[in-house]
């Protein structure tokens, strides 16, 4: 506490039991109000205590003070993210300095008289992971508050965020229009990270136990609660990684360092420590959980971002624990949508699959751990969706639209009444694609057509035999390598490659050897700083460097998975004959280290290069005859063409695949391999979208791996299309003058009757 001499030290538990008797009269919001700002002041030796509220515009209204000037309270207003009350509103943690007005987000106001106040502390007020207000307190002299402090304020905007959002001790009428709860329909533009659509009802991840009890007069009997529950987080995460072992596959190690988190001395220290100070077991793991989010919650670093949501997951199971409810999964409604702001390696596989509806993300990236089990479960999710925590509340009607990277959060009812025409005409669609699944697609004028599907983990095989693929044509290895902690292992990667060959059960796949760098880093890998890193050191460029490490612990992994049956594999973003040409001698010299050791080298090897680079494109001639076959990446191909990011929404729709100059360079390509006899696949996302598709195979080609989602819509279009004619009509649009000819293709395709 305070440590002014001479004035009585008073701790935080006789303190809240003033602000309780406060509250509790018959008197006015205001004087209440006003009354506990004197007290905190009082108590905390601050010259100074104010509370602002969020308005629902946004905006900071100082709601209430002591020390400041009195005409001043419902009069200053800050806009959002205006000065260090918007700061910490943004940031979500304690701010304090020594010297305020010297903060760059320092915004003078007169009308307060805050001028001679050096010192500042604030904390935010908390309501299920969201703030709804800030508690200040300022000194005239220079000083910075003590750790304890910081922690006795932080206790303090626990309990009035409490009391505020209850409504029980402040009149909320006087307050009528504090954003609590948002009720206004709202819609948030995100990034797509998982297909697919979905209507429900919101469930916060991290928000589940409202804690109400803060203090306790028996804190033995609160360290005996936190013991037991302690001891049942452990034994409920042991049983997951168990019960989860087989279908976990890569995630299986992330779980372990969770299951370690949750044994960590440090962790345990605190809460004990928070308890024998008088709070009950509830308030230490809030307590415990502020500490977290104001030390490491900020960090850049993603590895110790990571840490922070499992460590925000953990603290959330152990509320769970303490209310009796931990050990049984979470009861969802039957049409539940999980609104986080990240999701940990478990989370979703801790969810009853067959009522959650889809996901919302704050944060999260296509690559994140989230997406990829997503989209492996089938589960529409879009992420980057920036406030919206502060946006939702439980129970809220919401709408996932992975299809546009869009969320409504208490959609009007015509937004709903479109959505659900849409996930009809989805589900009529998806009964017709299962029905096509084990027809084989031929044109109608007789041209075989190869489906197969993109993957990239264990658990997306499950759905290979679902989608009707004939294999899988693109295995991106790299997605071991970013789920995981530390660099996998040769033998973490020989059981993976194992793994995803028995569960393709006889049927081909192509892995691709690493493709890390440019947007796929890897928080244990040392990499510098790139200016461009899509331009940079990345993917086979990796590989080959250090002596070819990388590749060769992977090519070797690889063969022993292989273990005498076929092997497939490509290199990523070729760019020179050299390189294939190096990459290739890897393969040759590891098939040759494992005969010598009496291993099975593969019964049929058939190695490729992806064409990804544009520069390839005009020494074709060269680089053909050495490879088996290629595949087309038409992600990075059309990336490097157009130099546009595809990662950059502002540039990456810019450019359309279906314009004269990227379909020549694609017939171009076509036309070398037909020539050379080099089997030619195309792997890009282009291939898994049926106008786009159609194209395809009016220039020639006739093996496409796409996402799993793909391969139905895709199938149908190949059934309906008459392949030469729609060749013919290609003719004139590969030699037109404008930017896009997708118009163009679409009218062709429906005068083919292809789509309709
Ligand atoms: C591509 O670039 O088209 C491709 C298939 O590879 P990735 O998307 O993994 O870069
Ligand atoms: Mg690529």
């Amino acid at each position: 506490m305070a440590t002014a001499p001479g004035v009585a030290i008073r701790g935080p538990r006789s303190l809240l039991r003033q602000i309780r008797e406060a509250m509790a009269g018959a008197r006015p919001a205001q004087i209440k109000l006003d009354m506990v700002m004197r007290i905190v002041a009082v108590s905390m030796v601050a010259e100074v205590c104010s509370l602002y509220l969020a308005r629902k515009s946004g905006e900071q209204e100082l709601f209430a003070t002591e020390g400041l000037d009195p005409g001043a309270v419902h009069v200053t207003r800050l806009k959002p993210g205006e000065g260090l009350v918007g700061e910490i509103m943004k940031l979500g943690r304690p701010l304090n300095l020594s010297d305020a007005p010297a903060h760059p987000a320092f915004s003078y106001r007169p009308e307060t008289g805050e001028d001679p106040f050096h010192s500042f502390l604030g904390v935010p007020l908390l309501r299920g992971g969201r703030a709804i207000g800030v508690l200040v307190v300022q000194n005239r002299t220079s000083r910075v508050y003590a750790e304890d402090e910081v922690e006795d304020l932080q206790i303090i905007a626990m309990v009035l965020a409490e009391m505020v959002a209850s409504g029980e001790v402040i009149d909320l009428a006087g307050l009528k229009d504090v954003e609590i709860a948002p009720q206004r329909p709202e819609r948030l533009r995100g990034q797509k990270l998982a297909d697919g659509l979905a209507l429900g009802v919101a469930v916060l991840h991290e928000a589940p136990v409202a804690v109400s009890q803060l203090l306790s007069d028996d804190p033995a009997a609160e360290e005996a609660r936190l013991n037991e529950a302690i001891a049942e987080l452990q034994a409920q995460i042991d049983e997951m990684l168990e019960g989860h072992q087989a279908s976990l596959g890569e995630s299986y190690d992330l779980l372990e360092v969770y299951k370690q988190l949750s044994q960590s001395r440090s962790w345990r220290h605190s809460l004990v420590e928070a308890v024998r100070s008088g709070l009950t077991a509830e308030a230490a793991v809030e307590r415990v959980r502020s500490e977290h989010r104001a030390g490491i919650g900020q960090a850049r670093d993603p590895y110790l971002r990571e840490r922070v949501h499992d460590l925000e997951d953990l603290n959330d199971r152990l509320l769970r624990h303490l209310a009796g409810d931990g050990g049984k999964a979470r009861l969802l409604p039957d049409n539940a949508i999980l609104i986080a702001r990240s999701l940990g390696p478990a989370d979703l596989l801790e969810y009853d699959r067959t009522k959650l509806r889809g996901v919302l993300l704050e944060e999260g990236s296509a690559a994140s751990h989230a997406a990829i089990v997503a989209r492996a479960l089938d589960i529409p999710c879009v992420g980057r969706l920036v406030g919206l925590r502060d946006k939702v509340s439980e129970g809220d009607p919401v709408i996932v639209d992975a299809e546009s990277g869009e969320a409504y959060l208490r959609p009007r009812p015509d937004v709903v009444a479109a959505l659900q025409t849409r996930l009809g005409v989805r589900a009529q669609r998806r009964a017709e694609f299962a029905r096509l699944r084990d027809t084989p697609a031929f044109t109608r004028d007789g041209a075989k057509i190869s489906l197969m599907m993109n993957a990239g983990l264990a658990v997306d095989l499950e759905i290979l035999g679902e989608t009707g693929a004939e294999g899988i044509g693109l295995f991106r290895t790299e997605f071991q390598f970013m789920v995981a902690e530390e660099l996998p292992r040769f033998n973490a990667q020989t059981q993976l490659y194992t793994r995803v060959l028995e569960a393709a059960k006889g049927l081909p796949v192509t892995f691709r050897t690493l493709d890390l760098g440019g947007d796929k880093l890897l928080p244990y890998l040392d990499v510098d700083r790139e200016d461009n890193p899509a331009l940079g050191w990345r993917a086979i460029r990796m590989g080959l460097d250090r002596n070819g490490t990388l590749l060769k612990l992977q090519l070797r992994a690889l063969i022993a998975a292989t273990r005498g049956r076929e092997l497939r594999v490509m290199f990523p973003l070729i760019a020179s004959v050299e390189e294939f040409r190096a990459a290739r001698a890897i393969v040759d010299q590891e098939i040759a280290w494992a005969e010598r050791r009496g291993r099975p080298a593969p019964s049929l090897l058939r190695v490729g290069a992806m064409i990804e680079a544009p520069a390839l494109v005009w020494h074709l001639d060269a680089l053909l005859p050495m490879t088996d076959f290629v595949s087309i990446g038409t992600n990075d191909l059309m990336q490097y063409m157009f130099a546009a990011d595809r990662g950059n929404p502002r540039v990456a729709d810019r450019y359309d695949p279906l314009s004269p100059p990227a379909l020549r360079a694609l017939k171009m390509i076509q036309d070398a391999c037909a020539e050379s006899r080099t089997p030619v696949s195309v792997c890009g996302e282009m291939a898994g979208r049926p106008l786009e598709a159609f194209a395809l195979i009016a220039l020639g080609y006739d093996q496409l791996s796409m996402p799993p989602g793909g391969v139905g819509p895709v199938k149908q279009m190949v059934l309906s299309c008459d392949r030469e004619a729609a060749r013919r009509g290609f003719d004139g649009l590969l030699r037109g003058s404008a930017g896009s000819v997708r118009s163009e293709v679409e009218t062709l395709a429906r005068k083919l009757s292809v789509i309709t």
